[in-house]
C-alpha cells in the first residue's frame, strides 16, 4: 500500500460512512432553540439585551480572565486590542507568518505593518528563542520605545496566536515582550478551552482576542470577544466598540469615533447555549485526538501533533505532519476525490500578496509545517460517546 493509501485507509476505518465530511462542523441541540426562540419573544434581537449581558460573564468564568467584551467576529476584537495597545499608523506590529490572514489584517487596517516571525513544530506557536536572537539583531529600546533599526519603526506589539488550539510558549514570549516594551496582544481565536498550566489562554497579554465564527469550537454565528485582566482597558474596550456613546437615558452623545463592532442579541443567545455545551465538546475533541493518534501511531514516517507539554489543548483542529508537499498534496487530492475535506495550513501571511513586501525573519520552520500540515476532519460530533 502507498504511504496516501495507508493514511486514507485509517481515516476510512475511522470516520463515519457519510460523504462529504467537512473539516469542522458545528453542533447544536436543544438548548440553543431554547434560548435562540427566548430572545425572539423578549423582542430584543438586536445589539443590546441581556445575553450579551450574560454572555460576557459566562465567557469570564469559563476562561477565568476577569473581564469580557463580546463583539460581531474575532477580526474586530483584534482590531480593536491593537487600537487599545496604542499602535498607530506607521508602527510594526510582530506577529507569526503561519496563521489565518484575519491576525495580520487589523494591523493594515490601522495603517501600521505586520513584522512576521517564525514558529515552532512544538507548540506551532511563535518560537521565542529565535524571536530573542532576531530582536537583539534588529531592534533597540529608544526612551523605552522598541525600535526597528533598519527603518526606525517604533516596534508596538507582539501578537501570539495559539494556532490550532495548541497554546504558544507564553512565559517566555511575555518576558521578550516585557524586554522590549512592547505590548503583548494573544490572538485566541482558535483557543477557546486551551489551557498552560493551569492558565487559559489569553490571559498573559494585555488583552486577547476570541472568535466564535461558524468553524470554531462554539459557535454564535459570527462573534468575537475581548477578554483581559486590567479594568481600565475593559471598559475601553466596551466603550469603543459600542460607538463611544456616553450613558444617558436619551441624548446621543459620543465622545470619541467608536466603532459599531457589537454582537447582536440574538447571536449572545446562541453563544450562551453553546457555552454550556463546551465541556462536551473539549471532551469529545480529545477523544477524536486520541483516535487520531493511535490510528496513525503505526504509519512510519507521519507525525501526528499532540498537545504540547504541560498543556491541556482543545484540539480546534487535528494535524498531520507528512515527509514533503509532494505527498501532502497526494493526499489533498485522494481524500477531496472520495469527500473527505481534508485541507493544508495557511498559506504563510509573506507569500499573500498584499504582504509580500511586509519586513519578516528568515521563516524556515513556518516553511516547514506549510509545506508538510495537513489538517484532518475536526467536528466534535467525530469523537463518538464517552
Ligand atoms: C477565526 C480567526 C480569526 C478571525 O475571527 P473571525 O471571527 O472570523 O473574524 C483571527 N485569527 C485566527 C487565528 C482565527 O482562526
Amino acid at each position: 500500500m502507498t504511504f496516501t493509501e495507508s493514511i486514507l485507509d485509517t481515516l476510512r476505518d475511522l470516520l463515519p460512512e457519510q460523504r462529504p465530511i467537512g473539516l469542522h462542523e458545528p453542533s447544536f441541540g436543544d438548548t440553543e432553540k431554547t434560548l435562540l426562540a427566548d430572545c425572539l419573544d423578549s423582542g430584543w434581537v438586536s445589539s443590546v439585551g441581556r445575553y450579551v449581558d450574560r454572555f460576557e460573564q459566562d465567557l469570564a468564568d469559563v476562561t477565568n480572565i476577569p473581564h469580557a467584551i463580546a463583539t460581531v467576529n474575532g477580526t474586530s476584537a483584534l482590531h480593536t486590542c491593537l487600537i487599545l495597545a496604542g499602535v498607530q499608523p506607521g508602527d510594526e506590529v510582530l506577529l507569526p507568518a503561519l496563521t489565518f490572514v484575519g491576525s495580520a489584517n487589523p494591523v493594515a487596517h490601522l495603517g501600521a505593518t505586520p513584522h512576521f516571525v517564525d514558529s515552532e513544530t512544538a507548540t506551532l506557536g511563535v518560537d521565542p528563542e529565535r524571536l530573542t536572537d532576531y530582536l537583539a539583531d534588529i531592534a533597540e529600546l529608544r526612551n523605552n520605545i522598541c525600535v526597528n533599526r533598519h527603518n526606525g519603526r517604533p516596534i508596538r506589539a507582539l501578537m501570539v496566536v495559539h494556532v490550532l488550539g495548541h497554546p504558544a510558549r507564553m512565559d517566555a514570549l511575555a518576558s521578550i515582550a516585557e524586554h522590549y516594551r512592547l505590548v503583548l496582544i494573544e490572538d485566541a481565536a482558535e483557543s477557546l478551552g486551551s489551557w498552560r498550566g493551569g492558565r487559559h489562554t489569553g490571559s498573559w497579554g494585555r488583552l486577547a482576542a476570541l472568535s466564535f465564527n461558524g468553524n470554531k469550537i462554539i459557535t454564535s454565528g459570527g462573534g468575537g470577544a475581548i477578554v483581559t485582566s486590567d479594568p481600565d482597558m475593559a471598559r475601553r474596550a466596551k466603550h469603543l466598540t459600542t460607538t463611544a456613546k456616553q450613558p444617558h437615558p436619551w441624548a446621543f452623545e459620543h465622545d470619541t469615533v467608536g466603532y459599531n463592532y457589537r454582537l447582536p442579541n440574538l447571536n449572545a443567545a446562541l453563544a450562551c447555549a453553546q457555552l454550556e455545551h463546551l465541556p462536551e465538546r473539549l471532551a469529545q475533541k480529545r477523544r477524536l485526538a486520541k483516535r487520531y493518534a493511535t490510528a496513525f501511531a503505526g504509519i512510519p514516517d507521519l507525525h501526528f501533533q499532540l498537545e504540547p507539554k504541560n498543556c491541556r489543548s482543545n484540539y480546534w483542529l487535528n494535524l498531520l505532519l507528512l515527509p514533503d508537499a509532494e505527498q501532502r498534496d497526494q493526499l489533498l487530492a485522494a481524500a477531496h476525490a472520495e469527500g473527505i475535506h481534508l485541507r493544508p495550513f495557511w498559506t504563510p501571511l509573506h507569500r499573500q500578496a498584499m504582504y509580500a513586501d511586509a519586513p519578516r525573519m528568515p521563516l524556515p520552520q513556518t516553511e516547514e509545517l506549510f509545506t508538510r500540515g495537513v489538517c484532518l476532519p475536526s467536528s466534535a460530533v467525530l469523537g463518538g460517546e464517552a
